[in-house]
Parts: structure tokens; sequence; C-alpha cells
């Protein structure tokens, strides 16, 4: 374990080919933000682009805009780029509708492609996969199944019986890695379709999805990618798939002729039969602000600048609060970990609010887990030392302890 100073840490930001990249973001003074995983930071630039689309392309333009401002083609210019950060090829992507929607979306597709009826999952994932999941199957059928496994046993749940292999990248609440590359080849080896969800790598980790050959993959933006609160997911799916797994939800923008008004669905053959309908311009296009920071930089850069700042948070976090009962969640190895570490504490959520009054904004998931988001463009290692100092002052006086931190909110 190295034994780090802030002087330390000064060096490191004096090194960082990233460090000019903050200056794109509006980080509030004095804030140290450890939520980028749950809620990315507004891009400065955002909102020049919002008060344009409010001025001028809604208010002056209207309905021309969809034409003149390329409204239409925001799902597909925004999935090119979302592809270039995920390891897939132009045309494969497009962004729209939520994780939760899409994955039903990609799902049901991939059902279509078998008469197997096994599904493995991971059952400690974050529940909306699997609720998606489940309310697709109540309605496919009885003889479905759900596979559920956990990191350690992934590749035995994975046999000649399983259809899809459905899978987060990146564990909400341990941080911890699936290799993708294993356990696609898994998967295609036993003749299984598989579906990456990408919420906690897109953005965050060099995601290869058709170097891997993927089939399927969703994530949304408002988390590393810093689309803004609520903004739309995305859908990958392998040009090998398209004109063939055909999505449900069959709306106008899905048709092969939106415009022709047929009375049937005809599917269009690209990825645009993913989408099923009108989709948010205003978040649409505040998104394409954040997409556009990340084609500016390595993603390479990204992932080896997270392992630094999680691994210097870990051992600071040992060195300093070792004797205030935090217990290490996320993998120790940087190589299986994504970009958030966590801890649990007994008292987890009094522990977490007074780290938000003293301005170090993780949050806290039941029922006893501290989460902490490293987001390499815009948190220094300076950041990581601040924390932690904050961190030891609130545990050594008792902070925490204070009635006001006990009192919930209905987001945590
Ligand atoms: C954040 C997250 C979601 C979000 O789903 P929504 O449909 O946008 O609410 C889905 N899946 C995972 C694994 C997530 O981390």
């Amino acid at each position: 374990m190295n034994h780090y100073t802030r002087n330390d840490c000064e060096q490191l930001d004096q090194q960082d080919p990233l460090a000019a990249m903050r200056d794109a973001f509006a980080i509030p003074e004095g804030m140290i933000y450890l939520d980028g995983n749950s809620l990315g930071v507004r891009p400065k630039a955002a909102k020049e682009r919002a008060l344009q689309v409010i001025e001028q392309e809604w208010g002056t333009d209207l309905i021309k805009s969809w034409n003149t401002a390329g409204w239409f083609e925001l799902p597909y210019k925004l999935g090119d780029k979302v592809a270039q950060i995920i390891g897939a090829d132009a045309g494969e992507v497009v962004v729209t509708d939520s994780t939760g929607i899409n994955l039903y979306k990609v799902l049901a597709a991939a059902l279509t492609l078998t008469e197997r009826k096994v599904i493995v999952m991971n059952g400690s994932n974050f529940p909306t996969d699997n609720y998606m999941a489940q309310g697709l199957l109540q309605q496919l059928g009885s003889d479905y199944e759900i596979r559920f496994a956990e990191h350690d046993n992934i590749m035995q749940a994975i046999d000649e019986d399983v259809a899809v292999v459905c899978l987060t990248h990146v564990h909400y609440k341990t941080g911890e890695v699936f290799d993708m590359a294993a356990v696609t080849a898994k998967a295609e080896q036993c003749g299984a379709i598989s579906i990456w969800d990408l919420c906690h790598s897109a953005g965050a980790m060099d995601v290869q999805l058709n170097a891997c050959n993927a089939d399927f993959a969703v994530g949304c933006t408002y988390k590393y990618l810093n689309g803004g609160p609520g903004s739309p997911g995305f859908i990958f799916a392998a040009k090998r798939h398209h004109g063939k797994a055909l999505q449900p939800l069959t709306g106008w923008w899905g048709h092969a002729a939106p415009f022709a008004f047929e009375r049937d669905y005809r599917p269009a053959e690209n990825i645009g039969q993913m989408l099923s309908g009108t989709q948010p311009i205003l978040s649409l296009a505040v998104t394409e602000v954040g997409l556009d920071i990340f084609l500016q930089v390595d993603i390479k850069q990204i992932r080896e600048k997270s392992q630094k700042l999680t691994q210097l948070f870990i051992d600071l976090m040992e060195q300093r609060c070792g004797q205030y009962g935090f217990t290490l969640v996320s993998p120790r190895d940087a190589s299986i970990r994504g970009s958030q570490v966590s801890f649990n504490h007994e008292h987890g959520y009094p522990v977490m609010q007074a780290m938000i009054s003293r301005d170090v904004v993780g949050d806290f998931r039941a029922p006893k887990n501290v989460r902490f988001g490293f987001t390499p463009l815009y948190i220094s290692y300076v950041d990581v030392w601040d924390a932690v100092d904050r961190i030891v002052d609130i545990m050594e006086t008792n902070l925490w302890q204070q009635p006001e931190f006990n009192q919930r909110g209905a987001v945590t």
C-alpha cells in the first residue's frame, strides 16, 4: 500500500493528461462530487445549447426544426457518437427511451431469435433490469425461466439450454466487473445471445462490444456520459441482427417509411427499428453536449485515471479511516473494479448524510452501502485527498450521530 501526502496528489494532478477537461464542467464551488455514477455533472456548454433549442429551434423555427435543426436524426447522430465510446460501429446504436424500456425491447428481440427459454441474469443486479425481464416473461408465458447467477458462478450458469445471457457489465453496488470477453465467448459457444447493460461502464471503461462479438447492449447517458437528469438511454444491436431481431414496441419511428403513414407496420431494416416514437428533443440536444466531450479524449486514458483514483481512495480510506468501521465491498484488484468504490458501514445512512453536509457527495444503497463514484473527467487526485480529509473529520467528531442525519428522503 502506498502512503500518500496531499503534496503527492498535487503532483499526480500536474501530470494528469485529463486535468484540463475539468474546465468543461460546471462544478459547484467547494463540492467534491463523487456521484457521477448516478447523475453526471452539467457540462458548461449544456446551458447554452438548451437555450438555443428553447429560443431558436423551438421558439422561432418551430416545426421546421425537425428538418432544419436535424431533430429527427438526433437518435442516430447521438447513437453514432455513443458507438465510438463503447466499441461499436456507426449505424449500430440509437439514443432513445430509458434503459429499462430499451432492455425490454432488446430482450424481446433476442428471444425471437431462439427457441430456448432460459435467461441468465444477475440476481443482485440493479433491479429494474430483472423487473423488466419478469414483466416481459409474464407476457410470453410460463415456460420461460430466469436463471439467476452471481459473479462467482456465472460461467457455470451458461449452458446449452440458455437463450440469452443478460448482464450488467459493472455491478451498481460493488463496482465489480464481469469479464465481457469471456462471458460473451462462453455464451456464443453455447449458442446463447448476449445482452450487456452498460449503465456503469459507458464513459468510464474501455468497452469493446464488437471486439467481444456482443449481440445487444443498452445503457444510460445520465451517469458517466453527463447527459442530464432523465436523459435518454441507448441501444446497440450488432449489424448482423438488423432486419432480423425485431423489437415489439413497433411504433412509427421504427417503421421502414415513417412518413408514408401506411396502415401496417413494416420494420426498418437498420438500427432504426429499435425506435418506437417521438423523442425528447430538448434532452437529446443537451445529451449531445456531454457526448462531444468524450470524443475529445481517449477512453483508455479515462480508464487508467479511474483505476488510479479509485486505488488512491481505497488506500487513503484504509490508512486514515481504518478504525471507523468501513469495510471495503469493491474488488481490491483494479482490473475488475469499475469506476466506483463502495464500503459497508453499520451506520451507512447517517454517515453518508453527514458527508453530503460537508460537500462530499456520494450516495447510500440499502442496507449499509456507502458508494463513491469517480469520474476521471472532472475529479482530481487532490479531490480524493480532500474528500478523505473531510471524512476523517466527520468520523473523529462523530458528526454523523446528529439526529438530522437520520431523517430519510425519498431518494437515497
Ligand atoms: C441506472 C441503471 C438503470 C436505469 O434505468 P432507467 O430505466 O433509466 O431508470 C438501469 N439498469 C442499471 C444496471 C442501472 O445502473
